[in-house]
This record gives structure tokens, C-alpha cells and sequence, in this order.
């Protein structure tokens, strides 16, 4: 890639961690993407999450039914044709759990202390780091926390990689160098809200800005583009253009063949 002002974000670093070859596609081809029912229903449920929690930080005062029940209905104007009738019903059981869990211990709104705040952090004159973060709260002890909301059902993936985290981690830090640890957690909303829960201190926190430097200069020279095919292939939004992808996944080979 040229040189030039490059913005990385989490998941586009990721990308280009996982497969060169999709970081080329999606943000040097910037060939479409494919709109998949489980991202509608992710983004549906971060909107319901996101607007009951702000009326909330913007000082609401009914019963969290109420506001519940308000936020869920708008979110559902916008959503309701993108999604199946079973990704509806199990919407409505995940935030009906999140209501029963509030009903048991109301502190968990008024610890709740930011949510779905953006950020563009300038790390030199050649790296802005962007994203945004699903919710921060201030826990009991004193220690600031980040969240992250996933819809995967597959909770084991999500304790090997907190990169997500830390990054968001190192955003609070360079808000607020005071910090000395900061903890983390994916709120796995499949799963009754359970936390996956790192602490990170001030050494982690500091390494990932020297990683995000190396991601940025391996990116900015990279002319190659390799394919890492793997089984999460078949979950990519440019397999129909890769011809590595498709021959992992021995797509593409017709039936019925006998000699080769
Ligand atoms: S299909 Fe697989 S190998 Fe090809 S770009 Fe996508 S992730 Fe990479």
C-alpha cells in the first residue's frame, strides 16, 4: 500500500491478522459485503442495550420494564423485516433475561457509566486507531471496565482472544494516564449476560500501542496478499472471488467426475 494515513480499527486489523488476502478485498478492492441475518441481529440487540442505557445516563427515572419495553418497540421498527421469525423470539427472551437479571441487582444500570463511545486516536502521523466501545462502567471497587457484546454462541473462542479489549483498554489509558489497570469484559448475550472477564494492567496496556505500530508497518508494505484459507472460509464475504478459499473448502469441484 502506499504511504499514507492509515486507520485501523479492531476487527479491520483482524482481518488483515487472519487473511491478507480478505484485508485486500474488503479495504484495498472494497468489493461488497454480504449483509448476514446474524449481524442484523447482533446490531438489533446493541441498539436495544445501547438506548435503554443512555436514557438511564441521561438521568430516566421509571422502572426499567417501562423503558425496556419503549426502546425495544423503535428498535424493532427498524429491524423487524431484516430479521426471521426465530431470530425475533430469541431477541425477545435475550432482553427479557437482561430485565430479570436487572430485577435481581439494580446496580448494574447505575455502574453503567458510558456507552457505544466512539474514538479516533492519533498514534503518530501515520496510525489513527478508531472504533468504538459498547459500554464502560465503574465497578465496585473502583476499577474502570470495558464491555463488549457478543451474540456468538461460542464462548470458547472469546477466551483465547482479548485483543478487543486491551485496545479499548489502552483508548481509556491515553484518556486518562492515570490508570493503572483497567478490566475488560465480553458480555456474552447468548448466554444469560455472563461476563468473560481479563484484567489488564499498566505493562499489557502500554505493549498493545508497539503492536498496533508493527500490524501498521506490516500492512503499509504488504504487496502480496496471501490467502490464509482455514474452515471460517465459508463464512467469508469474498469466497466466490477467491479461488484459494473455494479450493480449501473443495467448492467449485463438479460432481460426478472420473478422471483427473
Ligand atoms: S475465502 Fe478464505 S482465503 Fe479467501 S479471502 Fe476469504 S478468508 Fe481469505
Amino acid at each position: 500500500m502506499p504511504e499514507e494515513l492509515l486507520k485501523l480499527s479492531v476487527s479491520k486489523t483482524k482481518t488483515f491478522l487472519d487473511c491478507a488476502k480478505k484485508f485486500h478485498f474488503s479495504y484495498v478492492l472494497k468489493l461488497p459485503k454480504k449483509e448476514y441475518e446474524f449481524h442484523t441481529f447482533g446490531k438489533f440487540l446493541h441498539k436495544v442495550l445501547e438506548d435503554f442505557h443512555l436514557k438511564y445516563l441521561n438521568g430516566e427515572n421509571v422502572p426499567f420494564h417501562t423503558t425496556m419495553t419503549e426502546v425495544y418497540k423503535n428498535a424493532f421498527l427498524e429491524y423487524k423485516d431484516k430479521l426471521s421469525k426465530e431470530l425475533k423470539s430469541e431477541a425477545f427472551e435475550i432482553i427479557n433475561q437482561y430485565l430479570k437479571l436487572l430485577s435481581k441487582d439494580k446496580t448494574i444500570v447505575s455502574k453503567v457509566s458510558d456507552v457505544e463511545k466512539k474514538f479516533e486516536l492519533n498514534i503518530n502521523d501515520k496510525l489513527i486507531l478508531n472504533g468504538m466501545i459498547d459500554r464502560i462502567q465503574l465497578d465496585d471497587d473502583g476499577v474502570i471496565h470495558v464491555c463488549d457484546y457478543k451474540t456468538t454462541k461460542n464462548k470458547k473462542y472469546m477466551k483465547n482472544d482479548f485483543m478487543q479489549l486491551l485496545t479499548y483498554a489502552y483508548i481509556l489509558y491515553k484518556d486518562n494516564p492515570t490508570l493503572t489497570k483497567v478490566r475488560g469484559s465480553y458480555i456474552m448475550l447468548r448466554h444469560n449476560f455472563e461476563f468473560i472477564t481479563k484484567e489488564f494492567s499498566l505493562e499489557d496496556i502500554l505493549s498493545i500501542e508497539e503492536k498496533y505500530l508493527g500490524y501498521a508497518d506490516d500492512i503499509s508494505s504488504e504487496l502480496l496478499w496471501r490467502a490464509s484459507p482455514t474452515k471460517l472460509c465459508d463464512y467469508c464475504d469474498f469466497l466466490d472471488s477467491c479461488e484459494e478459499g473455494k479450493k480449501f473448502l473443495n467448492k467449485g469441484i463438479k460432481t460426478g467426475l472420473t478422471s483427473w
